[in-house]
């Protein structure tokens, strides 16, 4: 007997309530969800449940609640709205929380913008992983262990990420190169890692600054920040670590911190186990890095597997020169200070680039670098310099038309970001303006085009408040 034949004894339908509720509280997620159904249904099915609209209301909000636990407690690695194909094998990297997928067929990647809305996979990935390439590359697996479905899972699985391929290990760019690099060229205008080489100058005084550019950036900036990547050769990359690997990296750059001298020196603060004073004051300040939210590369990489542990980060006495340890790649090492003064920022970085490589060789590490791919990164889109060099910008005008400052920003190869780093909103109409390019360019050549591209943008800025209109603005691109 179903439901609706409602007799409406009151009794019968709180003593059913009751055995729904010990069923709900028995198990939760979808064990929980499925327990409690089925109690519903068999009560239904004895006529011990009338079915009246209070114990509908009842069983169905029980049935609610245990729904969303169970999208809670289900492991992340899948996008919730879509189903890719992708099966979780029980991969060893996997974790409590995270589960890596293979793929039994190549993803239909869904390319038509307005139809999909939110699932439109917009990466160099999809756009270079055909049918062909995928039965190609889908048994090749690297040194390390992590397997072509591992580096394609985070743009499968977030579609609107702009690159969707991650590195495991370094390996993956030789064993993956036949997407990777099809990739690093579309992001990184042309570069082409098979046949090209990557320059490299960390030398200051090459940086042109004038004086007026620096009046203008003392005028407009509020902080600059120059940050890159640094990882270990040998270990595998965030995305395809081990709670193994990443403590043997998190030694050794602590190791490599304490190896840090003069202006440098600092101390080491491991994220485990922060107090929430130390963890929201080097927040507040702009330090520390986040847990990675769901909809973030990282997340869908695996690179947020068992966290805080192994992560950390290093910061000088004076807070100018940071490190972060385990987030997205072993090491970011970071200049920053207030103010728009680029080139101490800048002399600032090349200094820790330098004590972090000695030390880290002296500790017996080597980084990853090589003259094709410069440094190399989790993400194809970070190797090369690695280097972003940043400026925090006030720019009320161009925020009121961010259509236009993203057209600006795209000539002048910068990219904008909003105030609490990417993928988030501009705050009160500050900018996180820096350099897009990572490859192909010197650390030297991609800070002045950072430098010569904001004095544009800011000279844009002056002459929309003085009244010239956007299409004047574009007319001059
Ligand atoms: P990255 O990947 O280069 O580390 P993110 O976009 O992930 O950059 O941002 C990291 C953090 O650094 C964010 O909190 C962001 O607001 C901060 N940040 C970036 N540029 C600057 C800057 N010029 N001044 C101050 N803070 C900055
Ligand atoms: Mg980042």
């Amino acid at each position: 007997m179903g439901a609706g034949a409602s007799t409406g004894d009151a009794t019968k339908d709180m003593a059913a309530f009751e055995e729904l509720k010990a069923e709900f509280a028995k198990a939760e997620g979808e064990e929980g969800l499925k327990a409690v159904q089925a109690k519903y249904e068999a009560l239904a099915a004895a006529n011990e449940i009338s079915g009246t609209a209070e114990e509908h209301a009842g069983a169905s909000k029980l049935q609610a609640i245990q729904r969303g636990r169970a999208a809670r407690n289900a492991k992340g690695g899948k996008n919730k709205l879509w189903d890719s194909g992708g099966v979780a094998k029980g991969d060893p990297k996997d974790s409590d929380d995270f589960a890596y997928l293979t793929y039994p067929e190549c993803p239909k990647w869904n390319t038509d913008k307005e139809k999909d809305g939110k699932l439109y996979h917009k990466s160099l990935m999809a756009k270079f992983c055909t049918p062909e390439l995928f039965e190609k590359l889908k048994d090749v697996t690297t040194e390390t262990g992590y397997t072509f479905h591992n580096a394609i899972q985070t743009g499968t699985e977030t579609p609107h990420l702009g690159v969707g391929i991650t590195a495991g290990d370094e390996d993956c760019y030789t064993k993956f190169a036949e997407i990777i690099n099809p990739v690093v060229a579309g992001w990184h205008d042309g570069y082409d890692p098979a046949t090209m080489k990557h320059p490299t100058d960390l030398n200051p005084e090459n940086l042109k600054f004038s004086d007026e550019q620096v009046a203008k950036f003392n005028e407009y900036v509020v902080s600059t920040r120059i940050r890159a990547a640094r990882n270990i050769r040998g270990q595998p990359l965030p995305p395809g670590s081990t709670r193994e690997s990443a403590a043997a990296v998190e030694a050794t750059l602590k190791a490599t911190f304490e190896g840090l001298e003069g202006d440098l020196k600092g101390t080491y603060y491991p994220l485990s186990g922060m107090d929430a004073e130390t963890e929201s004051s080097l927040q507040s300040q702009g330090f520390l890095f986040q847990k990675p939210k769901t909809t973030n590369l990282l997340t869908n990489a695996g690179a947020a597997r068992f966290w805080p542990e192994s992560r950390g980060i290093f910061h000088n006495d004076n807070k100018t020169a940071l490190a972060w340890c385990n987030e997205e790649d072993h090491c970011r090492i970071i200049s920053m200070a207030m103010g728009g003064n680029v080139k101490d920022v800048f002399a600032r970085f090349c200094a820790l680039s330098e004590a972090v490589k000695s030390a880290a060789e002296g500790s017996g590490a080597e980084l990853m670098w090589s003259e094709t791919h410069g440094f190399y990164g989790s993400c194809p889109s970070n190797i090369g310099t690695g280097l972003r060099g940043s400026v925090m910008i006030k720019l009320p005008k161009l925020n009121e038309n961010v259509e236009l400052l993203e057209k600006v920003c795209a000539s002048f190869d910068l990219q904008p970001r909003g105030s609490a780093g990417e993928h988030s909103a501009a705050v009160g109409g500050k900018w996180d303006i820096s350099n897009k390019q990572r490859i192909g360019f010197s650390e030297v050549q991609l800070v002045q085009k950072m430098i010569d591209g904001v004095t544009k943008l800011i000279g844009f800025e002056e002459e929309l408040a003085a009244g010239a209109s956007a299409a004047d603005i574009e007319a001059k691109l």
